[in-house]
């Protein structure tokens, strides 16, 4: 009998600590969401002083009478304005996704001409760079954002774009399988470690390897992507080697046969 009186003990001692970890878990849910909320209306607060600086130097740039020096001094500040203007949109954006306040406009489309679309808008820096890219898509009909979808492929293939050295090569495919669709956005360029890897989806992680190219960045483009594919319902992974280039693969689920043949909405969280 006690061995019976022991295990109950053992019991009610194990209930004890589940509560307090359930109770850790809600109160750190909380924290965050009072957090996401307070870098959105942080975020809506920077914007408009950011905006008058900016307009601000860009009326100033158009006076005759300004010497050498001040015009240096502008270009600075007008593009260090809109810098931190990007950041704080990016910060603004990601705030909003992981509170779920951002809402999916939901259409049938195909992704192919979202992709198509985004390769396109690259061309320029593509060619630049002196970058060759092969695509390979398939049409795929989702229940996706027009919008947000680009906005994810724009942040693949830009990153494609700027994390590849000159000459180096791109690869992006749009392949249905069963029932999803897997979006594959692949470079030879400077890679990732494999112990950095998983950490390139968190807020702000800027990867050493980028660091040491000295190739600009936040660190908010991946976790903006991240939320979206997500809200999609999809997945997000990456492959990587230092030196050997990257791959981010994208999975979505395909438009159903007869389901919502318009638009409709989704919640991002
Ligand atoms: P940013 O590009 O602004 O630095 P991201 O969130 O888009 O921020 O990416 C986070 C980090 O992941 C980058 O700083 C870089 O270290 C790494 N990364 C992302 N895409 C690539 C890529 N295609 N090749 C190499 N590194 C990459």
């Amino acid at each position: 009998s006690t061995n019976v009186t022991e295990r109950r003990a053992i019991a009610e001692q194990r209930e004890q600590l589940l509560a307090l970890e359930r109770q850790q878990v809600e109160a750190l849910s909380e924290s965050q969401q009072l957090r996401d909320e307070f870098v959105a209306l942080a975020g809506h607060e920077m914007r408009t002083p950011m905006a008058a600086i900016l307009g601000y130097a860009e009326l100033l740039m158009d006076d005759p009478d300004l010497t050498a020096a001040q015009r240096t001094f502008l270009a600075i500040i007008e593009r260090r304005s809109r810098d931190l203007t990007e950041l704080v949109d990016d910060f603004f954006d990601l705030a909003r996704l992981n509170s779920g306040i951002t809402t999916l406009d939901l259409v049938r489309l195909d992704l192919r001409s979202v992709v198509e679309e985004a390769v396109e808008a690259q061309r320029l820096q593509v060619q630049e760079k002196g970058l060759e890219i092969d695509t390979e898509l398939a049409p795929a009909w989702v229940d996706g954002d027009a919008g947000r979808l680009r906005q994810v492929v724009d942040n693949l293939l830009s990153n494609a774009v700027k994390f590849t050295p000159t000459g180096g090569h791109l690869r992006v495919s749009v392949t249905p399988n069963g029932r999803e669709v897997v979006v594959a956005v692949a470079d030879d360029g400077i890679g990732i470690s494999e112990e950095q890897l998983p950490y390139i989806f968190d807020h702000l992680f800027r990867a050493a390897t980028a660091k040491q190219h000295g190739i600009p960045g936040t660190g908010l483009g991946l976790s903006i992507t991240k939320a979206l594919v997500l809200a999609h319902g999809g997945q997000i992974v990456a492959e990587s080697r230092p030196g050997g280039g990257s791959r981010f693969v994208i999975t979505l689920p395909l438009a159903g046969p007869g389901t919502g043949s318009g638009t409709g909405s989704g919640t991002a969280s």
